[in-house]
């Protein structure tokens, strides 16, 4: 016991809570913090941008259950991360934003960098918090990581002033709390299980949606056991892919249309009825479809549609009320339903009219061959990362997911430019997992620079850039009289990007190229870039009804 600083108080108590990784750029006044973070035992990462830093710290959030750290610096610094926030709050990801300011002496005075930023966080935060007192800073931290990770999950953010950071306290004068626990997982209400049952007993065309809150509860095991009990199908959300495997039988996500329309009853498990799932409405739903709804948050039942059943609790918890009374009174739903016979009629069809366009030879390529190319190369225990438009919608049918946690997207904020930042954020937390981001080329360049970050700490991840020249397509040949809004540089050698840091860049405009080029990649152990050029006009599978893709 003795004499502490600000900083090492800070890293202590991160690392007590929980909290082994943290990503930032470095400045006045939170540098002593990241040397006191690897000093602690901390993992740190130096991004090129607060916003990546911001977006792999919830992505560690997201697949550890405890909230990565993000470390900026006051003013424009932390302003950069509130996209990091908005994307934690849109998915309900935990993050714990830190984010230097001026001296608290010198509040109001026009200090260096002095910004409303505990203000800033606020609508994006279950907590924001200026740390006033460097005595108190464990009693902080626990309070974030706790407000984190508690009821549902979601951003927090601490306000470090300079001479808080700078700050000596006598260890003897201070309390410090202990570390939280992992979240207690609440069961539901029993009558609210049977009634649960009862209900799926009455459906004639039942649907499971299961969503990343399924995922992030680590539920897999329990969804799983539930699925194969009752041989219900199921549906997973774009991140809730992988908690039961896309290969299962039961799956429908090759006819998602077919039972999104016709289901009579869906049973959301960690998933929201809004924008992502058509909002539970028709054209979409039936007009009548009955719901049971399995969220943490209580007032999320009931949005857009009411529920018939409301089963608020963990979801891991949950389904293993569930599964227990199924033990006690099994029940399955039967296979020679036409229910199950329709669904699989109609994925086998959109399977015969997607084969073609995976096989297809033609140059300049279409969107399929390649994912097809890539999907044949990644194993069951791959981490895909995905965004942009069509190479993001296309990829989630073409690539399958194995495991949960698996894949990392634009989610439900539907942001471009997470996709360096969550490869970099998987492979810290997964080591000896192969990561690959496969990516469209405007949302490569929101982040581009990130690469260097990956070789820096000898990450292998492949980066994937399906090239269109533009935001949805670009031109062939640029027209420097009439440039459009939706253009980019055509055939933008974006695999020399990663060349400036010694990684090594494949460009690849035939198909015969693709294989040998993805397998060299795949198997490189130092980060890599395929940039894939693919016809400016390619788009997806012409599909039945206009508003499938509005
Ligand atoms: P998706 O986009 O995959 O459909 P959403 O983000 O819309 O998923 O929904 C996930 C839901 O999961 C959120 O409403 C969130 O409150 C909920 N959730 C988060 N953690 C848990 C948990 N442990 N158990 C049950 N639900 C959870
Ligand atoms: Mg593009």
């Amino acid at each position: 016991m003795g004499e502490i600083d600000g900083a090492t108080l800070i890293a202590r108590s991160l690392k007590q809570q929980g909290v082994d990784y943290m990503f930032g750029v470095v400045g006045v006044p939170v540098i002593p913090i990241a040397f006191a973070a690897q000093r602690e035992g901390i993992k740190y990462y130096g991004m090129r941008h607060e916003q990546s830093a911001a977006y792999s710290a919830q992505a560690v959030g997201y697949l550890t259950g405890r909230p990565g750290a993000c470390l900026v610096v006051s003013g424009p610094g932390m302003t950069n991360a509130i996209s990091g926030l908005a994307n934690a709050w849109s998915n309900r990801w935990p993050i714990i934003l830190l984010g230097g300011s001026s001296d608290v002496s010198q509040h109001g005075m026009g200090a260096f960098q002095e910004a409303p930023q505990v203000d800033a966080a606020k609508p994006w935060c279950k907590y924001s918090a200026e740390v006033d007192r460097p005595e108190r800073i464990p009693y902080f931290i626990e309070q974030a990581v706790r407000s984190s990770i508690y009821g549902r999950p979601g951003p927090v953010y601490l306000d470090l002033p300079g001479d808080v950071i700078g700050a000596s306290v006598d260890e003897e004068t201070m309390r410090t709390p202990e570390r939280c626990p992992d979240p207690p997982r609440s069961p539901a209400d029993p009558a609210s299980i049977a009634a649960a049952l009862a209900a799926l007993k009455t459906a004639e065309r039942p649907l499971l949606i299961v969503g990343k809150g399924a995922a992030y509860s680590r539920a897999e095991d329990e969804v799983r056991a539930f699925v194969e009990a009752t041989q219900l199908p199921f549906l997973a959300s774009p991140m809730g892919k992988g908690v039961i495997s896309d290969e299962h039988p039961l799956s429908v996500g090759s006819a998602r249309s077919h039972a999104l329309q016709n289901a009579d009853l869906v049973f959301t498990i960690g998933a929201r009825l809004n924008w992502i799932m058509h909002f539970g409405l028709p054209p979409r739903f039936a007009p009548d479809v009955r719901t049971i709804q399995l969220d943490i948050a209580a007032e999320e039942i009931g949005t857009n549609v009411p529920a018939e059943v409301a089963l608020v609790g963990d979801a891991r918890a949950v389904i293993g009320q569930l599964n227990q009374a199924l033990q006690e009174s099994p029940w399955e739903f039967p296979a020679e339903s036409t229910w199950r016979t329709g669904i699989e009629r109609k994925a086998q069809e959109n399977r015969e009219k997607t084969q073609p366009l995976m096989d297809s030879d033609d140059s300049p390529m279409g969107y399929y061959r390649p994912l097809r190319e890539i999907r044949d190369l990644l194993s069951e225990d791959t981490i895909i990362v995905s965004e942009g438009a069509s190479t993001m919608d296309i990829g989630r049918q073409v690539l399958p997911n194995f495991k949960a946690r698996h894949r990392l997207d634009a989610g439900s904020f539907g942001t471009m430019g997470v996709g360096m930042a969550f490869a970099i954020a998987a492979q810290a937390v997964h080591p000896d997992k192969k990561v690959v981001a496969v990516e469209g080329d405007s949302a490569f360049g929101f982040s581009g620079m990130e690469v260097e970050v990956a070789l820096r700490y000898g990450m292998p991840i492949t980066f994937i850039v399906i090239n269109n020249n533009g935001i949805g397509g670009g031109p062939s040949e640029l027209d420097p009289e009439k440039i459009l809004p939706s253009s980019l540089l055509p055939n933008a050698r974006y695999e020399r990007v990663i060349e400036a840091f010694g990684g090594k860049g494949y460009f690849v405009d035939e198909p015969d190229q693709l294989r040998p080029a993805l397998e060299e990649a795949l198997n490189d152990p130092k980060a890599n870039l395929v940039n894939i050029m693919i016809n400016p006009k390619a788009q997806r599978r012409p599909q039945e009804f206009g508003w499938l893709t509005r």
